[in-house]
């Protein structure tokens, strides 16, 4: 595949949508709106602005192998936190992460690289457990004399199976993935029914049922509650995700929403004008 073109080409549309008002350039601020650094994997099925919902420009993102603390992380933590006045720093890490998996006596054998399998594990930071690693980066980070004292170093970690992220003040209270997995469900049915009940649908539908001609119907809808989250109580492990990633959730429902087109008018500017003048 030609990535050269590929790139080039979508850099193409881009400006196009520069140029329709469907895209925006951001130019004015090198610093991010909100005092926020995330450090996460390179793993390409985590986009950290789709995940919190972000935009461009909202917060410094940096990534690696792992989420892992290394002396770059550690200039770029600094640059960030003495230089442009960042006050949170949240290590997102995730399940099912390759440099869990990392079979450095396999690594070696690919590798132009005469050194022992102890230098390659110091090089590479594979590590064993997601959760374990977390906490020993926030650790790590937390502890450095070179940071600021006012700058909070947090975890979170991204559910690669569920789109969901569990916050710092759940993490903290575990030390492994197994230790997590056994009160998984619980999180998950927690975190299940607020979306349930947040979804504007569900909202909805409670306060037309007693002055609406079909009720009935409403009332249909508003039983999709998934059932999966009623019968979370039993120790899920993560092979026996796939029901919970399927549950319905009732749809929201986002009127379409009217782009006008722009036409930009770019005036000829007549060379030997500017020179006249
Ligand atoms: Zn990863």
């Amino acid at each position: 595949m030609d990535f050269d073109n590929m790139l080039m080409e979508g850099n193409l549309r881009y400006k196009q949508k520069l140029m329709n008002g469907t895209e925006k350039l951001i130019t004015s601020e090198k610093i991010p709106k909100y005092p926020l650094l995330i450090l996460t994997c390179m793993d390409p099925r985590i986009d950290v602005h789709r995940i919190f919902q972000l935009n461009q420009g909202d917060a410094f993102v940096l990534r690696n192998a792992g989420n892992t603390h290394t002396p770059d992380v550690l200039r770029s933590v600094l640059v960030a936190t003495l230089e442009h006045g960042i006050k949170y720093v949240v290590i997102l890490g995730h399940f099912d992460c390759g440099m869990s998996k990392l079979r450095v006596d396999l690594l070696r054998k690919k590798i132009k690289w005469n050194v022992s399998i102890k230098d390659l594990v110091d090089f590479f930071r594979p590590f064993k457990d997601e959760i374990q690693h977390l906490n020993e980066q926030v650790k790590i980070l937390s502890s450095l004399p070179q940071l600021p004292e006012d700058v909070q170093v947090i975890a979170m970690i991204y559910d690669i199976k569920t789109g969901f992220v569990f916050e710092n003040k759940i993490i903290e209270n575990y030390d492994s993935n197994t230790a997590f997995w056994k009160d998984y469900s619980s999180f998950l049915k927690e975190k299940g029914e607020f979306l349930y009940q947040q979804n504007p649908v569900f909202q909805q539908t409670q306060s037309f049922q007693n002055n609406t001609s079909n009720s009935e119907e409403i009332k249909a809808e508003n039983n999709t509650k998934p059932q999966n989250l009623e019968n979370l109580t039993e120790t899920i492990e993560p092979p026996m995700l796939e029901s919970i990633i399927n549950m319905k959730l009732p749809q929201i429902r986002i009127p379409p929403v009217h782009i006008p087109e722009i036409k930009i008018f770019i005036p000829k500017i007549q060379k030997n004008r500017i020179n006249n003048a």
